[in-house]
């Protein structure tokens, strides 16, 4: 979080940045999991506004300062050893829910193979495999593939998001082994990308489609 070194055999974050991180606390959406400010409502504001694709998502922090910049190093900077604590927190705060789904596989949401050459490593796939390896459910990082250059979505507005993402995701026929899928990102916002995903999937028969991601954001 902080960048600066914890000593080894330490935890992997400093008590003190630990106790800074913004985990999402209190009332949460049935459906994307961000926090609600009523408790007496099952869904967020976006959800109630998009019909989503996908069943079910679970994310662990505010994408505030902290987070971005965090979240930046790593998938900017060539900080590719942040995901082994950001799969440990996800494990340490969402394990029981995340195995409650019961889902065959993990895939990480997939780069554009021009943007994974550029960058040299997919975010997503980093944390999805850590979150495979302590979760214990396999990871298939092959058979979603994301077949259109998209532009950030950072960059857009919520319709343009969706325009951004449309079609842009191809499955592989095998894909009729798996039954439900567990979705990784690292950053999820308004659900776009995912749903795009779970699109694909859906239409190849997978019955049940989840989310995971680090950290959420407000939207525009
Ligand atoms: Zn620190
Ligand atoms: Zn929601």
């Amino acid at each position: 979080m902080c960048g600066k070194p914890t000593g080894y055999g330490k935890d992997l974050i400093h008590k003190e940045c630990r106790e800074k991180l913004p985990y999402i606390t209190g009332a949460k959406c049935l459906k994307c999991g961000k926090s609600v400010e009523n408790a007496e409502v099952e869904f967020c504001y976006d959800c109630t506004k998009t019909e989503h694709i996908y069943d079910k998502g679970r994310c662990l922090y505010s994408h505030n300062g902290q987070m971005k910049k965090s979240l930046y190093d790593f998938k900017y900077k060539n900080k590719r050893e942040y995901a082994k604590a950001y799969g440990e927190e996800l494990v340490n705060n969402l394990k029981y829910e995340i195995l409650a789904w019961n889902a065959d596989v993990i895939m990480p949401v997939p780069l554009h193979k021009s943007k994974l050459r550029h960058r040299g490593y997919n975010q997503a796939e980093l944390i999805a495999r850590e979150l495979s390896r302590r979760l214990e459910i396999p990871m298939d990082s092959k058979i979603l593939k994301r077949t259109r250059k998209t532009r950030a979505q950072k960059e857009l507005n919520d319709s343009d998001r969706k325009k951004n993402v449309k079609n842009a995701f191809i499955v592989d026929k095998s894909i009729v082994k798996y039954k439900k899928v567990i979705l990784v990102d690292d950053i999820y916002t308004t659900g776009s990308t995912i749903d795009s995903c779970a699109k694909v999937l859906k239409e190849k028969g997978v019955e049940k489609v989840y989310y995971v991601s680090l950290s959420v954001g407000t939207g525009i």
